[in-house]
């Protein structure tokens, strides 16, 4: 038997993944990390959460982690080209099979449900038999980083990808649809780590604004991991009565301080 051409089209899938896993990473972490860490950094320092930045070693570790973590992807990439062989998904390259409305309401579809996916499965993770193995090394990153996106166990990985496959399953989905969610999701995650409040100060009381979690609502699951489990929105935490409960007054301390007054008003939130 001539394993050669199987070889062959195994290295092709890897190489193909490898460099869209990557990609997608590094426009996402790196794109933040220099927009907001290096442009921005002097006009947003009235927005810093914590009073210090993450030492170089936790960067280095996230970034050992998450190489970790597109090597994951990778793996299962590999494993879903063959799947995708047998038709079983529902992805499509025509536009007019399904109409543009259904191109967009495909793609709003896609972050509600995957709000709610990373909501139950990021709970469960917290589980005391779970977290060990699943969620522990994300939690390593006590004041995170833009680098913290991908900083996964590999257990965790591995239920992060699994959700798109598991909805082409069932949902027709167009490759430019797809594409669309997988950027927004990396620069949503980059950015709910990216340790500066974005959202303007209003957002709590704007009536499409405060249902969207902001920075301060990841950061505070990172400084005490007891609640705001959400990634998009803020419903399931409200639901479940999950938000922490000073989560409004820290959004507000964080959008309301003035530059003079930062290292005071930060060292009261030191953690
Ligand atoms: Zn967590
Ligand atoms: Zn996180």
């Amino acid at each position: 038997m001539n394993l050669t051409p199987q070889l062959d089209a195994i290295i092709n899938h890897a190489i193909i993944g490898f460099q869209f896993e990557a990609i997608r990473y590094s426009m996402g972490t790196l794109g933040v990390f220099f927009l907001i860490w290096i442009l921005l950094a002097p006009l947003l320092k009235n927005r810093k959460i914590r009073a210090h930045r993450s030492p170089a070693k936790q960067i280095k570790m996230e970034l050992l982690y998450s190489l970790r973590t597109i090597l994951v992807f990778v793996a299962l990439d590999i494993i879903i080209f063959d799947f995708a062989q047998t038709g079983v998904f529902k992805q499509y390259q025509d536009i007019s099979e399904y109409g543009t409305a259904w191109l967009l309401f495909s793609i709003v579809l896609m972050l509600v449900l995957h709000d709610t996916y990373f909501y139950w499965a990021h709970r469960a993770m917290h589980h005391t038999k779970l977290y060990k193995r699943f969620h522990l090394t994300h939690h390593r990153s006590h004041n995170p980083t833009p680098f913290t996106a991908y900083s996964f166990a590999v257990g965790e990985a591995v239920v992060m990808y699994a959700f798109i496959p598991t909805m082409l399953l069932f949902i027709p989905l167009h490759g430019s649809a797809l594409t669309i969610v997988l950027l927004v999701m990396i620069f949503k995650n980059a950015i709910g780590h990216c340790g500066y409040e974005l959202f303007p100060k209003n957002t709590l009381s704007n009536p499409i604004l405060k249902h969207l979690t902001t920075v301060t609502h990841h950061d505070m699951h990172h400084e005490k991991a007891g609640g705001n489990f959400g990634f998009y929105f803020t419903w399931w935490d409200k639901w479940m009565g999950t938000e922490h409960s000073n989560y409004e007054e820290r959004f507000l301390q964080n959008t309301s301080r003035r530059v003079k007054s930062v290292n005071s008003e930060l060292a009261i939130h030191r953690v």
